[in-house]
């Protein structure tokens, strides 16, 4: 069952994830790599669980892991949240969405988001009875329409939810960009979310942290997590930042969605964020590599190729192949030709799904032979 624009069904990567197994088939489709992160994280976890770190962590997180959060913070963005008021941790980036968007927004507020969205944002503004607003990104950089991003701001915004770099899109929003969205969200008085769960993840581009631009840091909460920087998507550790007053209010929320998060990775996720720059230029790296390999086989296989600058995502245009419906292909393309992959009309409402129709969204988070053989199957559409 397809949930487009954030209807509550079964989520896509289940979706996707159920059809590959079953099928056989190379899941590009949710996004998870298949190498796990570093080792020495691995142990550190192991370790804690052997020392008996087993129980409820305190609510905010270990100590350990906020004070980690905070100093990355400073490290790489020369920002200084305050680990004991500040910095909060969470079940992943998803439990920080949502403790922070059933924080501030209910019933007569808009919540206004870029489009197409990552799929769990539709489903949370949904759950808090706001009304979820949204301007496109338009193809093919996936920069966001200005003009209606602005005329979709109103009395009513109360958040203005971003994500930077984009999922499905893999675009990285350069620093005008962010600074327009902070003047707007002043001008209404909305407060910022900010989805930077994709910050290490950039090629030849820098992350621009939006809490960092002048005007932001009052109104902005950050959100990350060590799924995407570590390869570790199933240990679920985020985090979000930013002033106390917000940062208080979203943990009132995470107390009564699951209290406390996975205590023994949290202090192997403390130890992460510690790792040399040398670690964070490998991770980017390496993908950037991946994102070539995929690109160059989707190009020979006949898509129009939207390579990105960050994320592992890569999307494509399949009009060029004489295909208009993405949802369909991507139902058909397991037992099609053996690879899984999200169709980009499922991130949208509904004029966004026509817009988006054709475009198909392929994780590169794979061993390079993989992506060389998911490529080669792909050739046999045209
Ligand atoms: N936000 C975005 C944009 C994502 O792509 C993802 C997951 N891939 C998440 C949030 C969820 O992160 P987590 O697994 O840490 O909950
Ligand atoms: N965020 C991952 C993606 O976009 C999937 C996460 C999930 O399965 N909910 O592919």
């Amino acid at each position: 069952l397809l949930s487009p624009g954030g209807g509550l069904g079964v989520t896509i990567f289940e979706e996707m994830t159920t059809l590959a197994v079953q099928t056989g088939a190379i899941n590009l489709g949710q996004g998870f790599p298949d190498e796990d992160g570093p080792l020495e994280i691995r142990e550190a976890a192991r370790a804690a669980i052997a020392a008996g770190a087993n129980q409820y962590a305190p609510g905010k997180g270990i100590p350990e892991l906020r004070e980690a959060v905070a100093a990355h913070q400073q490290r790489f963005y020369g920002l200084a949240p305050d680990p004991a008021t500040e910095v909060v941790i969470t079940t992943g980036a998803t439990e920080a969405i949502a403790a922070a968007l059933l924080a501030f927004a209910g019933p007569g507020d808009e919540v206004l988001t870029l489009e197409p969205f990552y799929d769990s944002y539709g489903a949370v503004i949904g759950l808090s009875g706001a009304t979820h607003k949204t301007a496109p990104l338009l193809a093919p950089d996936f920069m966001p329409d200005m003009a209606a991003l602005e005329a979709a701001f109103s009395p009513r915004t109360k958040i203005v939810l971003l994500n930077n770099p984009h999922n499905p899109t893999g675009a990285v929003f350069p620093r005008e960009v962010l600074q327009r969205i902070v003047e707007l969200a002043r001008t209404h008085n909305s407060i910022i979310v900010t989805d930077e769960v994709y910050e290490h993840l950039t090629f030849g581009v820098s992350h621009v942290p939006v809490a960092s631009l002048p005007g932001a840091a009052d109104r902005t909460i950050t959100i990350s997590s060590a799924g995407k920087t570590f390869s570790l998507t199933g240990w679920k550790i985020g985090w979000l930042t930013g002033p106390e007053e917000l940062v208080a209010a979203a943990r009132t929320v995470k107390q009564f969605l699951t209290y406390s998060s996975g205590t023994p990775f949290q202090s192997a996720i403390a130890l992460g964020l510690g790792l040399p720059d040398s670690f964070y230029e490998g991770i980017a790296a390496s993908l950037q590599q991946k994102r070539d390999i995929l690109s160059e086989g989707l190009r020979a296989a006949g898509f129009d190729v939207f390579s990105p600058q960050g994320t592992y995502f890569v999307n494509v245009d399949t009009a060029p192949l004489g295909i208009t419906d993405s949802v369909d292909l991507a139902r058909r393309l397991p037992a099609l030709v053996g690879v899984a992959a999200i169709p980009v009309p499922v991130f949208c409402h509904e004029e966004g799904a026509q817009r988006t129709r054709s475009l198909l969204r392929f994780a590169f988070c794979k061993k390079d032979g993989v992506l060389h053989e998911a490529a080669a199957r792909l050739a046999s559409l045209s």
